[in-house]
Formats: structure tokens, sequence, C-alpha cells
């Protein structure tokens, strides 16, 4: 006990008697104190007589803890009157000795114990930290103005491992809803991929048929004309029959194109025959047989060959090849009025060039004409029909030959040249001249 003052029951609260534990001059301040501020702030119209109540309040910022009750005082002539007994606490010795006793040593125990006023700064103890294992409890009785604090010791590891957790929750979130959108981004590919095979697919069909049609309408022309009796010299129909010989042959240089193509493409190996063969005359019945397009064309084929320029080929893969890449200059360079195919040998290499002197290709498109379903702009905007399996199917027999094709500018830059190089074999040991 600090102080005890008693009153009188007079509306102006007389002071009857005021005593201090340790009288000093600030004794008369903390009087007027209590009778000014604190008296009002006391709750007597409800309080009965000799029941104790407690006030824990801040006043300048200095906890107060009163004790108060009504008591009855037995006067001389034998009447009763009331006075009223205010006590004093001294808040440190409550602080010192009750709170020290009761909390537990914070190192020795699970738990961590604090106690903090309304505003939240610390009266005992030290701070706990920010985090939801926090509890705190007010006072019931007696020291109301406070709050006492309990946080389990490990609760800042607790609170950075619900932390970490909460960061993995929200990675792991993100990581999905990074794999939704790269799996819808890949659907979208796919289909937007299958619906350009698909447009790709039915253009290579209506091109396909289309190439068919043409040389198959001038085998029957000249088979009808022959069926009809009308020609009117022999010279004539062996020549209608050299071109129905020779556009049959082209015919099926198309068909085998696609087969060829369709065999390469179910990942099946075509079938080759190798055997030795003599480019020069190989690359010539090629040539024949696309004579009388060039001629409609109003263009020439020219063919120089290297006598006994040999190679190891299938000889109907080779042709094919070559008559792809005689269409094609047909097709492509309508300007040329002669192309010319020739067969030689260059260090230690057949060789086989086709060239023409069109428009020639791009060196950014050198590569990519040999691709399956490439198909070029023309520079004069012209449509060309065609399927674009031609020149990757020239590639396809090329690597089976162990050889290569490759497009270059023809000289002065006009046109271009396709060259087609096989492994030189020489002349088969029967051939060889002393
Ligand atoms: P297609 O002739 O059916 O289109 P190819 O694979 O034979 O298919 O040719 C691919 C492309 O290469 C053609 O579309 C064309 O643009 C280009 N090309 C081929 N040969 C020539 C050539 N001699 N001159 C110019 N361009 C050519």
């Amino acid at each position: 006990m600090a102080h005890v003052l008693v009153l009188d029951a007079s509306p102006t609260r007389n002071v009857i008697g005021f005593a201090s534990r340790n009288p000093g001059p600030l004794d008369d301040a903390f009087r007027l104190l209590l009778l000014r501020r604190v008296l009002p702030d006391l709750d007597l119209s409800t309080l009965p007589m000799s029941q104790i109540k407690h006030l824990h309040r801040a006043y300048d910022g200095t906890f107060l803890l009163l004790t108060y009750f009504r008591a009855q005082h037995l006067r001389s002539d034998g009447t009763y009157d009331e006075r009223l007994v205010v006590l004093h606490h001294d808040v440190d010795s409550v602080r010192r000795e009750l709170l020290e006793q009761v909390v537990p040593e914070p190192r020795a125990a699970s738990a961590r114990v604090n106690v903090v006023d309304d505003e939240g700064r610390i009266i005992f103890g030290q701070p706990l930290g920010k985090s939801d294992l926090v509890v705190q409890k007010r006072f019931p009785t007696t020291l109301y103005a406070w709050r006492l604090q309990v946080a389990p010791t490990s609760s800042e590891g607790l609170a950075e491992k619900a932390r970490r957790r909460r960061f993995l929750e929200m990675s792991l979130l993100a990581m999905s809803a990074l794999v939704v959108v790269a799996g819808a981004i890949v659907l979208l590919l796919a289909t937007a991929q299958e619906r350009r095979l698909n447009a790709l697919r039915s253009e290579f069909v209506a091109n396909v048929s289309h190439e068919l049609k043409t040389p198959l309408a001038i085998v029957r022309m000249y088979g009808e004309l022959l069926a009809s009796g009308r020609v009117p010299t022999e010279e004539k129909k062996q020549q209608y029959l050299g071109t129905i010989v020779r556009e049959s042959e082209r015919l099926s240089a198309l068909i085998e194109n696609v087969l060829d193509f369709a065999r390469v493409e179910r990942g099946k190996k075509v079938a080759y025959e190798f055997a030795d063969a003599e480019l020069g005359a190989l690359v010539g019945k090629a040539v024949e047989a696309c004579r009388y397009r060039a001629d409609t064309e109003g263009m020439r084929l020219e063919l120089e060959t290297e006598p006994e320029v040999f190679a190891r080929v299938d000889e109907r893969a080779v042709q094919l090849a070559v008559i792809n890449l005689v269409e094609n200059a047909v097709k492509y360079a309508p300007a040329s009025e002669v192309v010319n195919v020739s067969v030689g040998r260059e260090k230690g290499a057949a060789v086989v060039r086709v060239r023409d002197r069109g428009p020639g290709i791009p060196p950014e498109d050198r590569e990519r004409v040999f691709e399956r379903f490439y198909r070029g702009k023309q520079p004069d905007g012209r449509q060309v029909r065609g399927s674009g399996i031609g020149l990757s199917l020239v590639a396809s027999v090329m690597e089976a030959h162990q050889g290569d094709v490759r497009v270059e500018a023809g000289e002065d830059g006009v046109g271009s040249v396709f060259v087609l190089t096989f492994p030189f074999e020489g002349p088969p040991p029967s051939s060889v001249r002393r």
C-alpha cells in the first residue's frame, strides 16, 4: 500500500484522513490528483456498503491501481455515519512481487508471457512479435487495464514455417496455373497445326489429281486419233505413238512420285535396287520422257553427256529424280528457250546438272525448296500447279545413293542449276579400255 485516503459522505467529500507509506513532498500533489481527477471516476452511486472495488487506469501515462469501499463509522453518540476509503497500491511492487512470481522464466518455459496495456505498450516482459499464435486475455479483476499475452516459445519458428508453407502453396498454385496456360497454348497450336495439315492435304490431293490429268488427256487424245484410223501418214502414226509412250512414262513417273512419297511418309523404306549404270543413257531416257511437255511449252531440251560415267544407282529412282528436275525447269522457267541437262565427272564424283534460264531461286529459299510441301511464290505472281513433294523426293533418292542434291544460281546469276552428285564408280571392268 502506498497511500490511504479517507473521505466523509458529504457531497464535497471532505478529507478526513490521508496517510503515505513514504511521506514526502509529492504527497500533496498526489492527494490533489486523487480528489480532482480520480474521485469522479469511482463508481460510487451503485456501490453497496462494504463491497470492495478496484480502479485500474492510466493518469498522465502512469497507471494507478486503487481499491475503494464504503465503510460505516461508529460515532461516539452511538450513531453511524459513512466513510469512503481509497487505498492506493504501488503498481511497481505489484509488477515486481506478483507478476515476476507467477510468470514463468521465459527460457525454461514452453511459452513466453508478457503483460501489455490497452495501447499495446509493454508493462512486463518482452515483446512477443507479431504472430497469429499470440493469445491474449484481459485481467478479469483488479488489473482491468492490462492484458496478459501468451505465445508458444517456438511461435516465431512456427510462423516462419507457416510463411514458407504459404509461399510454397502460392508457388504451386502459380505453377499449376502456368501448366494449365501452357497446356491450353499447346492445344491451340496443335489444333492450328492440324487445321493447316488438313488444308495442305486437300490441296495436295487436288494438285496431284490435276497433274495426273494432263498427260492422261494427251494419251487418250492420241490413242483415240490412232483408233479412228484417220492418221494420214505412217510417219505421223509413229510420232503419235512416240508421244503416247513418252507421256505414259511421264504419267508413271508422276504416280511413282506420289507412291514413293507416301512410302517415305509412312516411314517405310523405298525398295531400291542398285546396279551399275551408265548415267548418260539413263538421264537421256528421263529427258526424253519430258520432251513432249517441253515442246508444247516451246522449250528445247539439250543433253550433253560425258561418256562412261558410271554410278551404282536404282535406275527407276534416278530417272524419277531427273524427270522431276526437268519438269520443274519447264514449269518454273517458261521464259527459258532451252533447258540444259549435262552428265559429267567432277572431283571423283558423277554429276548431273539441270540448268534453266528462269527467275531462279532466292538464296534464302535454296534449302527450303527441298522440304516436303514447300512451294515457292513465282516472282511474276503466276499460279503454277504442283504438289510440293518433287524436290523432297529428289533429296531422299539422293540420300539413298549416298549422294546429294543442291541448287545454285546459274552463270551470270540467271536461272537455277540443280546439281545431283553421285559417288563415282568408274567404268565396270568389262568396259575398261586398254
Ligand atoms: P512443286 O513443283 O510441286 O511445287 P517441288 O518440290 O518440285 O514442288 O518444288 C518446290 C518449289 O521449288 C516450287 O514450288 C518452286 O517454287 C521451286 N522451284 C523448283 N524448281 C524450280 C526452278 N527450276 N526454278 C524456280 N523455282 C523452282
